[in-house]
């Protein structure tokens, strides 16, 4: 198997070439090793070779992390479901919260919050009714109620497609979402531009970054599979 160091050089590289190929900026892309289930010891391999954004799904998975970890300047994205009773596990330490879909759970966060979070809407794009993330016709009035809340910065929106195998398949979802954002700020939402699209995974991050991703997040690419 390759080195941490080396499947992150070679995810580089590949978002580079399809931000380029796309006729993006390849440095609007933020790639966030996504280390959910793997331990510290990958996590400090990967930000030795110079990677600073990790994503976690479970709250105290991430809490204890970040503790074991304190020592690096990460920034933390969340990005699993979370349940209420485990926001004050997240809030103190995510710089970003990618998963937000209710008010309810906003409001938990900006409570235990110490400095500002960036937060993305999580999207259910799919539709499907074991999925998280609001409904596309719920967003405009989430983000509207988020201004409440003066420890959380709304930047754009999070979509996680239903799983198909063949990347091109999810290309209508990413394209949808773009659209959606491009609506928000067209309507002013939040005051505001919305910037950030975080859509794209190890087997469908290129297609992404094609349709506008400027987040993508990325685990068995760089430290192997999950058992
Ligand atoms: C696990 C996970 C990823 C990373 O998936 P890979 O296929 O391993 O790259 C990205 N986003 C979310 C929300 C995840 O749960």
């Amino acid at each position: 198997m390759d080195s941490i160091a080396d499947n992150l050089q070679s995810v580089k590289k590949r978002i580079h070439a399809a931000a380029i190929s796309a006729g993006r900026d390849p440095t609007a892309i933020t790639l966030v090793a996504v280390s959910k289930t793997k331990p510290t010891s990958m996590i400090r391999e990967a930000y030795e070779a110079g990677q600073r954004a990790f994503g976690e799904n479970y709250a105290q998975e991430m809490a204890d992390k970040a503790n074991e970890l304190a020592d690096l300047d990460i920034a933390w994205h969340f990005i699993g479901h979370l349940q209420r009773n485990k926001a004050k596990l997240v809030a103190p330490v995510a710089r970003y919260m990618e998963t937000v879909d209710s008010l309810k759970i906003a409001e938990v966060l900006n409570s235990r919050a110490g400095t500002p979070i960036d937060v993305l809407i999580e999207i259910n794009i799919g539709e499907e009714g074991s999925k998280s993330g609001v409904n596309e016709s719920e967003v405009p009035s989430l983000l509207q109620g988020m201004s409440a809340f003066d420890k959380l910065e709304p930047r754009g929106l999070m979509i996680i497609p239903p799983y198909l195998p063949d990347p091109e398949a999810s290309r209508l979802h990413f394209k949808r979402a773009r659209e959606i954002m491009a609506r928000l700020n067209a309507d002013n939402v939040v005051g505001y531009p919305l910037t950030e699209l975080s859509m794209g995974m190890s087997h469908d991050f290129e297609v992404a970054i094609e349709e506008g991703a400027t987040i993508v997040r990325v685990g068995t690419a760089i430290f192997g599979e999950r058992y």
